[in-house]
Formats: structure tokens, sequence, C-alpha cells
């Protein structure tokens, strides 16, 4: 077996003696090689049978249930993806032609090592964190970071013990009728619609609107015992794989056992076990990243989008699917219900909700004693604020009484790195990326200028690279390291933590720092929008936004929303415990309808006006976009085919839609390659998908070129 990989082809081999059936992993020989398939349909029978190739094997795994077949080409039609790509997803086990076996796996082996060192404690502490459940030894030595070396080291002082394993065991049983906390009258009806919906069995959608700290999750994890009480099973996506650590341990309190986990943290072993055991029904719980709703689920009747506007759903590397709508359509074939949970839904949601597409469930109070953050503007045109200093007088006092107090802030800037610029002050060049159209970013902490774009770094350099003046390189504007440099000039007695992505090699090492802060290890949080996201700091009570306007410039559809969605999520963080919140955020246009939106706290208004905007323009979701991206290392070329392109548009204008470009994408070059962007706007109901294919179609695309199609673009890159 040289290859996992779907064939990118439909084929036709000869069925093994007694048939198989339409959805079976199959393994077929393919020139020299064989390789691993699904049997898409039975032929007809009318072939020239002795000119097939024969099956080569039936592979151990449950095959692809028709509703997953069924979901997989609606997916790719909808995506305008070719199958195999399609399929590629939902093929993501390693082994999945191995037969099944048993492993070695270690275990506690309850004596201690006759001598501890810092490498054996971190081998033990890694077991025993990764609860109990059987690890290789060579999973064991990457999780603690050893060398193997070290684990075998312990095997033979008896610290950890060699055992045999099936390799893919179901999960524990959860119990759905294990009691749940005592809920507040609205989350009770609320759990109540939710049940009531998931025993019906058919499809339906639900939009569970609840300002942070609501008790969504309290709410949805009713829908998730009532689908698991009827013996179905249940899927709950996150936006990010951080918060997955307190989810689980609620799923553990709620239910008596862990559900199974799926996204990139998890070793390939798991990843197997998870995949088979979702096809055979031996997990009844799935807590996962987008990627997840491509499981093959022996029958799926619930699936949960936390956070649901989030952007990280929208994959924009390679398939481009937006998880939410996969989730609807998913769910749609499959007779299960959606629960689209969040503070600030997406635009799409709230119409499809207003125009009863979608149920609505509101919860409009914090659960106990919690109330809103209290939320103003800061007028930063009246601040007279010294060069290289961000953080305004207001802030700054408020955010001293926290520290007086022994309560935590979060200054939130959504920028990484230490500056976004650097210029010479000799020549006035811009240090920029040699392979596109972006300036390098300066990260101080790894002393390396970094390109946000294809990830490039190289060393600070000593001389200006324009023209070669030494020590004039100067940082222009702040990032999130910058910004703990005044933090900490200022605040000198204070405990600083950064949290940014690039500062964390590893989920767990960001998992092990939000616990930190949680449990009081820090005074003040300087943090990207990944902070934003659903972590809960019983501590923290003030919120500062250092830019408010940073989301508001730009010409991007979705600005308003994203910058609304954000704002509010942020604020969101500050009071969740027992102490009362406050958000102060600092703007240089104070009037502006976004931000007078965002303190008012009239949500409807805001959607309304957004809706009503997006109505008069046709664009989505009341009119459908599409976005083509050409790239090249040749730009004449991407130019020249982009013109093409828009000059033979014949097949759009037949269903009455507009195209607009070509023009440079806004990020012109990534890589070294030349983008050119087209965008296509049509009516709500245009059969747009296969004039989009037709179109495109027409073009033979020279070697080197490269041509995605994003359906409904979320982003303008
Ligand atoms: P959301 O998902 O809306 O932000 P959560 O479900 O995380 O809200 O609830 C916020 C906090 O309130 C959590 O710490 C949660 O444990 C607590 N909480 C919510 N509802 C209840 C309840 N009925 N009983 C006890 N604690 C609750
Ligand atoms: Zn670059």
């Amino acid at each position: 077996m040289q290859t996992a990989e779907p064939v990118d082809r439909r084929l036709d081999y000869l069925a093994p003696p007694g048939g198989v059936a339409a959805g079976a992993f199959v393994e077929v020989p393919l020139g020299p090689r064989r390789v691993a398939g699904v049997v898409w349909a039975e032929g007809s029978g009318d072939r020239d049978r002795a000119r097939l190739k024969p099956v080569a094997r039936v592979l151990d795994a449950a095959p692809l249930r028709g509703e997953m077949r069924t979901f997989l080409a609606r997916a790719a039609d909808y995506t305008l993806t070719p199958m195999h790509a399609m399929l590629r997803l939902a093929m993501r086990a390693p082994g999945l032609a191995d037969p099944p076996a048993l492993r070695r796996v270690l275990g506690p082996g309850g004596r201690p090592p006759a001598r501890m060192t810092g490498a054996r404690a971190r081998v033990m502490a890694a077991l025993a964190e990764h609860g109990g459940a059987p690890l290789t030894p060579g999973e064991l030595a990457a999780l603690a970071g050893v060398t193997g070396g070290v684990v075998r080291g312990l095997v033979a002082q008896g610290a950890l013990v060699e055992q045999e394993a099936p390799k893919d065991a179901p999960f524990p049983r959860l119990d759905p009728l294990r009691p749940g906390r005592a809920l507040a009258p609205d989350q009770a009806a609320a759990a109540l619609r939710l049940r009531a919906a998931v025993r019906a069995g058919a499809y339906g959608t639900t939009l569970l609107k609840g300002v942070t700290g609501s008790g969504k999750t309290e709410v949805y994890l009713e829908a998730v015992a009532e689908c698991l009480a009827s013996g179905r099973q249940a899927l709950v996506l996150l936006p990010e794989i951080a918060l997955t650590a307190e989810f689980l341990d609620r799923v553990e309190e709620r239910f008596g056992a862990r559900p199974g986990e799926w996204h990139s943290g998890i070793t390939q072993t798991e990843r197997r076990r998870l995949w088979r055991m979702a096809g055979e029904g031996g997990v009844q719980l799935v807590v996962g990243a987008r990627s997840a709703l491509f499981l093959p689920f022996r029958d799926l009747g619930l699936i949960v989008v936390d956070e649901e506007h989030d952007t990280s759903y929208k994959q924009e590397d390679g398939v481009l699917y937006n998880a939410r709508d996969m989730a609807v359509l998913r769910a749609s074939l499959n007779g299960a219900q959606v629960v689209l949970s969040s503070a600030t839904p997406s635009l799409e949601t709230w119409v499809n909700a207003a125009q009863g597409k979608y149920g609505r469930i509101d919860l409009t109070s914090r659960f106990g004693a919690a109330d809103l953050p209290e939320m103003r503007a800061v007028d930063m045109r009246a601040e007279q604020l010294p060069v290289n200093r961000w953080i305004g007088g207001e802030i700054a006092a408020a955010m001293a009484g926290r520290l007086a107090r022994g309560e935590q802030t979060l200054l939130f800037l959504n920028r990484r790195g230490y500056a976004p610029v650097t210029i010479c002050r000799a020549c006035g060049h811009q240090i920029g990326c040699d392979h596109c159209d972006a300036r390098m970013v300066e990260h101080r902490f790894l002393r390396r200028l970094v390109c946000h774009q294809c990830g490039e770094t190289r060393p600070m350099p000593a001389a200006c690279p324009g023209c070669g003046a030494a020590g004039r390189l100067a940082p222009v504007g702040p990032g999130v390291e910058r910004l703990a440099e005044e933090v900490a000039e200022r605040f000198p007695q204070a405990r600083v933590a950064v949290l940014s992505s690039d500062l964390f090699g590893t989920a767990r090492a960001l998992k092990a720092k939000v616990a930190e802060i949680a449990a009081g290890g820090a005074d003040i949080i300087i943090g990207t929008q990944l902070v934003a996201k659903g972590h809960n700091f019983p501590l923290l009570t003030l919120v500062g936004v250092i830019d408010a306007d940073l989301g508001l410039q730009g010409s991007d559809l979705r600005a308003a929303e994203r910058t609304f969605q954000l704002m509010r999520q942020v604020s969101g963080r500050a009071g969740r415990g027992e102490r009362p919140g406050l958000a102060l955020l600092q703007t240089c246009q104070p009037e502006h309808p976004v931000i007078r939106a965002i303190l008012s706290g009239e949500d409807e208004a805001f959607w309304r006006a957004e809706a009503a905007e997006r109505r008069a323009h046709g664009a989505p979701p009341f009119g459908r976009m599409a976005g083509i991206i050409l790239s090249s290392e040749d730009v004449a070329q991407v130019f020249d085919l982009g013109a093409e392109l828009a000059r033979r548009a014949g097949p759009l204008a037949a269903i009455g839609a507009e195209v607009f470009g070509p023009a440079p994408a806004p990020i012109a070059r990534v890589r070294g390659r030349h983008r050119v962007r087209l965008l296509v706007k049509a009516d709500k109901a245009a059969p747009l998908q296969p004039a989009l294919a037709e179109w495109v179609g027409q073009l033979r695309l020279p070697h080197g070129l490269r041509l995605a199609i994003d359906i409904d673009p979320q982003s303008f890159l």
C-alpha cells in the first residue's frame, strides 16, 4: 500500500467475488501502484468485463454512508471543488489500509524512578495530563519533548510499563441522563426548545443568541444530552483549539467522561481511532475544528457551531468552504439539528433567522450575579499622547485602580509583533518582503523580521537595505510586544502576559498560559484577537481597546460587522466573575455609526441597519458573490488571462451576473506569485456555480498559472 490518498478520477473495477457495497473503502491497482479509493456506484454490468481489473481488497473500515456521499458531492458542487479533493477531506485517517492491530503502549508502572530528572518529570507529567489514555513510546516522548532514551530509561526502571492495547477502542460512554446544573428560567426555556427540536429527529437550524456569559454552552449541552439519549451522535465545533481543554472539562463534568477530540493537535493514533469510531458508532460526542464535519459519523443527530460568526470557520486554503454552511448542508441530509451559537452572529445567520429559515432563541442576561460590562469610548483626539505611547490617560488611570485592587486588565491590540512597519530615517525606505507585497513586521521577541503573508523571516538588519545607512532603522506604530514595553515602563510592578499566536509553539503551551492567567498568574494581559475568543478570566474587570478604529479602515464588505463582533467579544471578557466590568475603547471617531452601535448595546438596530445597507447594494446575503484569484510568477500572464476571462463572460451574462476586474488583489504578490482578482456578483436565485464552471472552463490554464474560485468570499485578500 503506497498511499491512502483517493485517486483523482472515477475508474471502473471489477467487484470482488461476493460483491462490494457502494461506499466501501477499497484498494485497487493503478498502473504499478495500489491506491485507496471509495466504491462510488455500482456499474451497470454491460461493460467489457474482461478489460476491467479487479478490486485488490476491501479495506476494513465502515463504508461511507449514502448521506455522506451525497454530502460530499453536494459540497463539491457548491464549492466547485473536484470530487477527489473533497473525498480527501473525508479520508483523513492514517493507516486506513492497515489491518486492525494491537499496539505497544505505556502506562504508569507504579514505581517512582530512582532518580527524578527534569526530563523524567516531564514524561510522568505528560502521561498524567493525558488522562491515562494509552500512548506509544514515541507519542509520549514527543508530548514530553524528550528523547526516546528518556522514556526507555523509565521503562527499565519500572516507572513505566509496556502494555498491549487495541489500536482503535471505543471511547468511554457518556451518560446523558446525569443531571445537569440547575438552569435559570430563560436557560431552562431555551434548553426545552432545543431538546424538543432534537427529539423530533428531523432537520432544523436554530440560532442561539446570547450575551457572553449567559450560559449558551450550558444550554446547548442540554441539546447534546437529548441527542445522546436518543442514541445518535453529536458534534460540537469550536473555533479555536485552545478552547477545547475548558470544554472537555465541562463535558466530563456534565456527562461523566470525555468526548472524542479532532483537531491539528492530536496524534496520528488518536486521529485514526476517532475516524474509525465515528464510523462504527464508538464515539458519542466529538469536539473539533471545522474539518471534523467530514468525519464519517454513523448517525449524526446534532451539530453545534460555537461562536458561529468566527472567521476561522472559513477554510482559506485548499478546499475553500465555510464550515458553518457545510454544517447546515450536512444536517439537512442527515435529519439532524444545527445550533449556531454566538453573542454576535454573522449577518447571514441573523438574516436567516429574521426570515424564519432558522429558529432563534435569545438569552439576554448573564448568568447569576454577573452583569454586562459598562462600555465607553475614549476620544483620542482630545488626548495629547507623547510619541510612542498608545495608552491614554483614562485607560492608564483605570489600570492603576485595578492593579491596586488585585484585579486584571486586558489591553487589546490586534497586531502581532513589535511594530508593523520598520522605516529608515535616512532615506524613508520601508522594509518589505522579497516575495510579497507586504511589509516585514519586526518581532523583537524572536529577534527577526517576519512576513505575515508568507512566513518568511530574516534577522533584523543593522543597516538599511535601501541606502546602507547604519543605525537609522526605526519601528513605526505598535504591535503587542511594543505595547508590552510601554506597560512595563509605566507599571513596573505589574506581572504582564502577552497572548499572541506567534509566541506559543504549541497549542499545549498556549493552553497552559491561558490556565495560568485564569488562575491569577498575571495582572495585565496584552493580547491580539486570540484573547477575544471565549476564554474565561474571572479576575478580569477592565478591557482597554488600544485602537478601536483599526478594523474600520479598508473597504472590506464585512469591516463594520467584524469590528462590531470583535469589540463586543473583547469587551465581553470583562466582568465575567463577581465584580463588574468596564470596557474602554480608544477611538478617533466616537461618532462613527459602528462605534456608536457597539457602545449603545442596541444590537438589533445595528444588524437591521447593516442588513438594509447590504440589501441596497445587492451584497451577501441578499445577493451572491464569488471571487476568482489567478496567480502566477509571470505578471503579464495573470493580467492577460484575467482580461481574457473578463472578455468571455458570456456564461455569466446569461444568468444576469456581473464581473468586476481583473484588478490586482489587495495583496498583489504573495510568495513570489502575482495575484489578480475578479469578482462576480449575482442575484440570490441565479444558478451561479454552473455558470462559473462554464465560464472558467473556457480557459486553458497555461503551465504555472493557478486559478482558485472562492464562493461566498469572506475576506478580500
Ligand atoms: P456563554 O457560553 O454564553 O459565554 P457559559 O455557558 O460559558 O456562557 O456560562 C458562563 C459562566 O456561567 C460559566 O462559568 C458557567 O459555568 C456559568 N453558568 C452558566 N449557567 C449556569 C448554571 N445554570 N448554573 C451554574 N453555572 C452556570
Ligand atoms: Zn512574504
